[in-house]
């Protein structure tokens, strides 16, 4: 066991109850452990403000001063403790809801405190609620000017563990540490980017004795967590490319030729020639390609997809298209069928509406090498579907299909087949690179030329009546319209109850028999959801009123108004996907946000963006600044989230960094015989992070 393994019960001054408390609290269980439960800030003491200066706008600050008339009140239910600050200038409120017994035992009336904390606001008057605290007479060395600040809890500090009682550990625990905390990094790495070493940047991400040397060791300790986290994905990544060979597509032959020329009809934009060089490339190297495709709806994504099958039928191969439902499933059949008609391919739909004897017939065929293109859902992974020479694969809408699922496509082939996965949901570009590090990402970041941009409105109660006149105009144009609720798995009943009022109060405002409405939500049965929505595909239905179920790509082109009810109530790529319904024909389309009135700051904010922009990528950027990665999907699992320091939106330039080194490394020296990376290889044996790596094929 390593010095920094040590249970942190052995550290002089925790003992068994404070090891326990530890544990529970904080989840810190051993020396190392605790060096990294970091200080959420420093506070500089020789900025010491005064009462009457300070306002509910300051962020922290640090006052000196007298605390006295201490007595707890009462409000009928809950107790809460109260004492006065004063200084020379004035004083203020310091109030406790918690540990309320302990604060007032262990504070002392008339002596000088030095007391830390966020000012708010209260009936016009200013207080600090569980202020940090210490005793001008007891700090021991008055030579430290940062005092760390670390996040605890009510239970530790009847322990004695507050801020202050972490530091005083942290701080013996540092003394006796000289010459026992081992680099983890490569010694060329820690070089390379003159990185201090891991043992100096704890001892100064503790305590500092200045602010350069602090950011120097933040940097250090971020760029760790990054590379460590880089080595797992690409590892992994680096293990696939090198076990699996791929089939190789050597030519582009009469299929794409003949398409390109005879039936495409307009140029490719920039982005979508650049994505197809980046694809051909990845199908001609020999191994295996596993690549996203991100791009807005309406990007052209689809249309890059055929190419690559055209390219995949001129080397003899077959391919498969899997969409996450029938009606998307048929939609894309359409769509393909008629792109290659006259091409000499054979084009079929494995639907789920088939007589079994005619599923028996395609599934026949498709062994038989008689399919060139097979389009269905995820009826086509079945075992009993049979492909003769399946070299390439297209997912659309990814999140719907899960690991295992693609993990089945493997085996549909001797050689795995290229694998292509498309997404609309753009995930920005800092996290795609940590989040898929072990994936290609090709990104489609170009419109169509003509597009005429969506109008996005905010709205509220009071333009009700104004919205419904609005939609009343489209559909005398003959246009359609979706009016989608929030549903929020927890209150899904609740969610229901919503949407089924509204519809109720839409079908008042749009009685039959001159209007006529389509409802889907999730919990109908699959067949009359795809009943009413193939009614609003036909145009026999004016308006869809629907929970977010409608939310993956259907195609309805007719359709130039999306109304989003309790619009605060979805995050803002969501709304971005549900915008992305809208605009896919040749007229003016709208998007309008309907809101409660009093929206919160960043309620606000977000709806700001949404007006504001229409670029899938701005807006997951600002959603991921906005309410940080912990609700981006797929998140969860995949380590980010456990990240301590490194902060994957502010720190791009170090995730970069930390990126390229490890290609690097994986480069030159992937079985890491260089000394300096025997390290690397120790950790990829122990490695404990438990990363999915299956999260995409
Ligand atoms: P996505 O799959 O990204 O939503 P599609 O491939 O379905 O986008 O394309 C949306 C529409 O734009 C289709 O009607 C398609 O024919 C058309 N389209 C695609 N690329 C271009 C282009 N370069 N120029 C003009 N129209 C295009
Ligand atoms: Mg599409």
């Amino acid at each position: 066991m390593s010095f920094l393994e040590t249970p942190i019960e052995y550290l002089k001054g925790v003992g068994p109850m404070r090891a326990q408390a530890l544990q529970r609290e904080l989840n810190i269980y051993t020396y190392g452990d605790l060096l990294e439960h970091y200080p959420y800030r420093h506070v500089d003491r020789s900025k010491v403000s005064t009462i009457s200066e300070i306002t509910a706008e300051d962020n922290y600050v640090v006052l000196r001063g007298v605390i006295s008339d201490m007595h707890t009140v009462n409000n009928g239910r809950t107790d809460r403790l109260s004492a006065r600050l004063s200084d020379s200038t004035g004083t203020i409120e310091l109030i406790w809801f918690q540990g309320i017994k302990w604060v007032k035992e262990s504070l002392r009336p008339d002596v000088e405190y030095l007391v830390m904390g966020r000012p708010s606001e209260y009936n016009g008057r200013l207080n600090l609620a569980h202020p940090d605290l210490e005793r001008i007479a007891d700090q021991e060395a008055p030579t430290m000017k940062y005092i760390p600040i670390y996040s605890t809890t009510e239970k530790l500090k009847t322990k004695g563990l507050s801020s202050k009682g972490i530091a005083k550990l942290t701080e013996s625990l540092l003394r006796q540490s000289v010459g026992l905390i081992p680099e983890t990094l490569p010694a060329d790495v820690v070089l390379k980017f003159r990185l201090p070493t891991r043992a100096n940047a704890l001892e100064v991400i503790h305590f500092p004795n200045n602010l350069h040397d602090l950011a120097v060791a933040m940097q250090r300790m971020k760029f760790e967590e990054l590379f460590f986290l880089q080595l797992d994905y690409q590892y992994a990544k680096h293990q696939r490319t090198k076990l699996t060979t791929g089939n190789i597509f050597s030519v582009v032959g009469n299929y794409f030729h003949r398409f390109y020329n005879e039936r495409l009809g307009f140029e490719l934009t920039g982005a979508q020639k650049r994505v197809v060089k980046e694809i051909r490339a990845d199908m001609r190297s020999g191994h295996q390609m596993n690549r996203l495709l991100q791009g807005d709806v309406g990007s052209g994504k689809t249309l890059v997809a055929l190419l690559c099958m055209l390219i995949a039928a001129d080397n003899g191969c077959q391919s498969c298209l899997m969409a996450p439902t029938e009606i998307l499933a048929s939609q894309h059949y359409d769509t393909i069928s008629r792109w290659v008609e006259g091409l000499g391919l054979r084009v079929e739909l494995l639907s789920g509406s088939l007589k079994a004897s005619q599923k028996r017939k395609i599934k026949e065929r498709l062994k038989n090498n008689e399919i060139d293109i097979i389009i269905g859902t995820h009826a086509l992974i079945e075992n009993d579907v049979i492909f003769s020479h399946l070299g390439f694969v297209v997912i659309d809408e990814q999140h719907r299909f899960g690991v295992e699922q693609r993990s089945k496509l493997w085996s549909k082939s001797v050689i795995p087949p290229h694998i292509l996965v498309m997404t609309a949901t753009p995930i920005p570009r800092t996290l795609a690179m940590t989040l898929y590090g072990d994936l290609d990402c090709s990104i489609i970041d170009e419109l169509p030329p003509g597009r005429k941009p969506i109008t996005t409105i905010h709205g509220t109660d009071a333009d009700r009546l104004s919205v419904f006149g609005f939609m009343r105009k489209q559909i005398a144009q003959g246009r359609q319209i979706y009016v989608v609720y929030p549903l929020i798995e927890e209150s899904e009943k609740l969610d229901l109850k919503d949407l089924m009022d509204g519809y109720e109060s839409i079908s008042r405002a749009f009685p039959m028999p001159e209007y006529q409405l389509s409802i889907v939500h999730g919990q109908m049965p699959a067949e009359a959801k795809e009943y009413e929505m193939a009614r609003f595909k036909r145009g026999e239905t004016n308006i869809m009123v629907s929970t977010t179920v409608i939310e993956v790509g259907v195609d309805v082109p007719n359709a130039t108004v999306m109304v989003i009810e309790n619009a605060e109530r979805f995050g803002l790529s969501q709304l971005h996907q549900l915008r992305g319904r809208v605009g896919r024909g040749g007229e003016q389309s709208y998007c309008i946000l309907m809101t409660k009135d009093n929206l919160s700051h960043s309620g606000k904010e977000r709806i700001r963006t949404m007006v504001e922009s229409c670029d899938g990528f701005r807006i997951a950027e600002a959603d991921l600044k906005l309410r940080g990665p912990g609700d981006i999907q797929g998140l969860q699992q995949s380590g980010i989230l456990q990240l301590k320091l490194a902060d994957i939106v502010n720190d791009e330039p170090i995730v970069r960094a930390a990126r390229e080194s490890v290609q690097q490394i994986l480069e030159e020296d992937h079985n890491f015989e260089k000394i300096e990376h025997v390290c690397l290889k120790q950790y990829l044996k122990q490695n404990k992070r438990g990363i999915a790596w299956g999260k995409i094929s």
